[in-house]
């Protein structure tokens, strides 16, 4: 059930306590991938696991902005401090818990998004207004994991299955020539770089050439079958405090 489809008499007339909110960002992915590359991914990989499931879920529209300060000297990037976007994470997860749908799966998108994520998914449960867990779809793909960089492959090849009319297929020679090979600036374990623009000079991080369609076709499979287990796992799961435990 898609909260922006539905109905509020279909929600109130649903079983469920399982809802996911995907959240993106709005930010440069190069010069080939939409700024809105989070959205679109993590929309797609939302209705991929949700498919997976016999349990009824609520998915609550995307969140479209997030921490995403680092790829500010590219022009659209758009983004929030993290405080402001943990409230306003915390605020739509409380209005789910108002109507009873109070295990939520965030599906994220984006990796300045994480650190934050986790920390409001903390308070929300610990203060016990509702159960809140983040999933970022790239660190749920095995060993595609560790290839993906920024617009890159694992980000380029999503698109090219899910919104192919969004790449600049054109300008992927482009992306190639001005893209860094890794995330950061790094001595001594110490990333020396706070802004993307400080190694990349288009914003691209790794080579969006080597993520074809038919390789994102396998990246929505394997975060959708990981959400899939996810939820079915948040769904059963006692996640009442162990203080608060008989
Ligand atoms: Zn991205």
């Amino acid at each position: 059930m898609r909260l922006r489809d539905a109905t509020w008499t279909d929600v109130r007339d649903c079983e469920t306590d399982l809802a996911v909110v995907p959240v993106g960002s709005t930010e440069q992915h190069g010069p080939h991938a939409p700024l809105g590359t989070d959205v679109v991914t993590a929309e797609a990989v939302a209705d991929a696991g949700i498919e997976r499931v016999d349990h009824e879920v609520a998915c609550a529209p995307v969140i479209p902005i997030g921490v995403a300060e680092e790829h500010r000297q590219f022009p659209g990037t758009m983004w929030v401090s993290a405080e402001t976007f943990r409230n306003y994470v915390r605020e739509a997860v409380e209005s789910l818990a108002h109507h009873g749908l109070d295990r939520v799966v965030l599906v994220n998108g984006h990796g300045g998004n994480v650190d934050a994520l986790r920390e409001v998914g903390g308070r929300i449960t610990r203060d016990g207004d509702a159960y809140a867990v983040p999933f970022t779809w790239f660190e749920a793909v095995g060993e595609h994991s560790a290839e993906m960089g920024h617009g890159g492959p694992l980000e380029t090849a999503l698109l090219r299955h899910c919104a192919p009319e969004l790449v600049r297929e054109d300008r992927i020679d482009e992306a190639r020539a001005g893209r860094a090979e890794g995330w950061g600036d790094w001595v001594s374990y110490s990333n020396l770089a706070y802004d993307a623009a400080e190694f990349t000079e288009n914003g691209v991080v790794g080579d969006p050439q080597a993520g074809d369609e038919r390789r994102g076709e396998e990246l929505l499979e394997l975060a959708g079958d990981a959400l899939a287990r996810l939820l079915e796992a948040v769904a059963e799961r006692d996640v009442s405090r162990p203080e608060r435990r008989e």
